[in-house]
């Protein structure tokens, strides 16, 4: 009965609730045991608070049962949030050494948003340190695994959520995407993740990475419960200077149009510049088998050639670090968090640099360094100067795209799931993984990954990129639905077929292995 209920929908569930079918805190109690069960084999949460989950839901169970109406379509659905967003209740680690343990003095507005719609938090999910990486691998905390097969990576940054999500701990989670870190993930462990429009979801009291790139999303396991999840959490917020002052664009009203309708004259461009050397043969087959799927449906689709995609990835490499050296430069052993070598002897230099040490994983004092040197006086101009100008080339060639097709296609990500530890001592296969998935946050506009069966190559999950214009991400998730449909019909929704983790494939991690590393 339990683990029936971990198998459904978000509105399913929500369904269930609000007719008092069920309640909101036998729901939670399910997804609590869920995680009991299998989160051992997958480690996706760095901190799980049932006591806390289980007071919200019943408070939402309450108000049903004052005949008040639910607060938001998804009230008392069991959610989990990446660990980079602050909770005033919970730790906030960003898998980082240099925050454990840290509980912020305020919740971030996606947080604050979540609880007001009677959304239930279990807890906080695992993810590369302060969200640079794209295994998870990253994490001071301990890698998570893929649901898929236990040897494999769940992709990163926000590998936590994504396999938390795949693994049926819950429903929903909230990711964040600087550069890909909710599509690969989503795409790799067979789920749907969106990275709204730039400015579309406040990054208030999110820890920032890359503030000109960063944003928040959701994780589902379909693309309607995506977009229920992105009207809880987007939307204007005074308290984030980025963020856009227009309505939420329609996004479940399109997910319900799509599931309901076809495609007929929609107009989809397939990317050239993303297939060739580097790219799984699996991957590349399911992507046009999921090609022929929208043309099925009714879509118009054309290629389209956007020759600045090909410079995407080192412009990434500069601009986010050169972001990422000045954001950390807050984490210094003074105000919060980690602090070494605090006696008398010691100046506040020699204490700031000794916590940093100590504090940082080996990528993010990588990328401080690059940061800081595509930033010095003598290079800004041939580095980061130069990454600027190729953004820009970026943004015109989607722009010239949508004048053309109505959304942009291409594979998520180049490969599926690689093996645990295959690219951690070659930080450039790593950075490879998001190939395909860093154009559209150079240029801010909404994209999603959506599953699009397993390769036939390894038998792996394989994700469909769907790229829309700003502020248009309803247009990404109408086609994400139509698509979703069909291919359920044909084969079955995917997230179904992840191997039963219950049977315990791996020793628990020792409290060292798990806090000492
Ligand atoms: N994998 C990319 C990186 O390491 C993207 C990370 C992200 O989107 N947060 O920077």
């Amino acid at each position: 009965m339990t683990t029936e209920l971990t198998r459904l929908s978000a509105a399913d569930l929500a369904g269930r609730i609000h007719a008092r079918d069920t309640t909101a805190v036998e729901v939670t109690q399910a997804h609590l045991d869920r995680i009991a069960a299998v989160d051992r084999a997958v480690h996706a949460f760095l901190y799980v608070d049932a006591d806390a989950a289980l007071a919200a839901a019943a408070a939402v169970d309450n108000r049903l049962r004052c005949g008040d109406p639910p607060a938001s379509p998804l009230a008392g659905v069991p959610l989990a949030l990446k660990d980079v967003f602050a909770t005033v209740d919970m730790p906030t680690t960003c898998g980082s050494r240099i925050l454990q343990g840290w509980r912020p003095p305020y919740d971030a507005t996606v947080t604050r948003r979540l609880r007001e719609a009677g959304v239930v938090i279990l807890g906080k999910t695992n993810m590369d340190e302060f969200a640079m990486g794209s295994s998870t691998e990253n994490s001071a905390y301990g890698p998570t695994r893929n649901p898929w097969d236990l040897d494999r990576v769940p992709g990163g940054s926000g590998g936590g959520s994504a396999a938390a999500v795949a693994a049926f701990q819950v429903p929903l989670a909230i990711g964040t995407d600087t550069g890909g870190s909710i599509r690969q993930p989503s795409a790799v462990t067979g789920t749907v993740g969106v990275k709204p429009t730039y400015g579309g979801v406040s990054r208030y009291g999110l820890v920032a990475f890359s503030s000109s790139l960063d944003q928040g999303g959701p994780v589902a396991r379909t693309v309607l419960d995506a977009a229920l999840l992105h009207e809880v959490i987007g939307g204007y917020d005074a308290l984030d200077s980025t963020s856009i002052d227009a309505p939420v664009p329609p996004v479940a009203q399109a997910a319900r149009a799509g599931a309901a309708g076809d495609l007929a004259g929609v107009r989809v461009g397939v990317v050239s510049q993303f297939r060739g050397e580097g790219y799984q043969p699996g991957v590349l087959r399911a992507f046009d088998v999921a090609v022929s799927r929208l043309r099925e449906l009714g879509a118009h689709v054309i290629e389209v050639s956007c020759r600045s995609f090909d410079h995407a990835l080192p412009a990434y490499y500069l601009i986010s670090p050169s972001e990422c050296s000045s954001n950390l430069a807050r984490f210094d052993g003074m105000r919060y968090g980690l602090r070494v070598g605090d006696d008398s002897s010691r100046s506040a230099e020699e204490v700031m640099s000794l916590t940093r040490e100590a504090g940082f994983g080996p990528e993010v004092k990588r990328r401080i360094m690059l940061g800081t040197y595509a930033l010095s006086a003598g290079y800004y101009d041939a580095y980061y100067g130069q990454a600027q100008r190729v953004r820009t080339l970026i943004i015109r060639d989607f722009a010239a795209a949508f004048e053309r097709v109505d959304v942009l296609v291409s594979p998520t990500a180049p490969t599926t799931a690689f093996r645990l530890g295959e690219r951690v001592g070659d930080p450039l296969a790593m950075y490879l993984s998001d190939l395909c998935t860093i154009p559209v946050n150079l240029a801010g506009n909404a994209a999603l990954s959506v599953p699009a069966g397993l390769s036939d190559d390894d038998g792996l999950p394989v994700g469909l990129q769907v790229m829309a214009p700003a502020l248009a991400d309803d247009r990404a998730y109408r086609v994400a639905a139509a698509y979703e449909v069909a291919r359920n019909a044909a084969d079955g929704p995917l997230a179904h077929r992840v191997p039963d983790l219950t049977e315990d494939r791996l020793p628990p991690p020792s409290i060292a292995e798990v806090v000492g590393r």
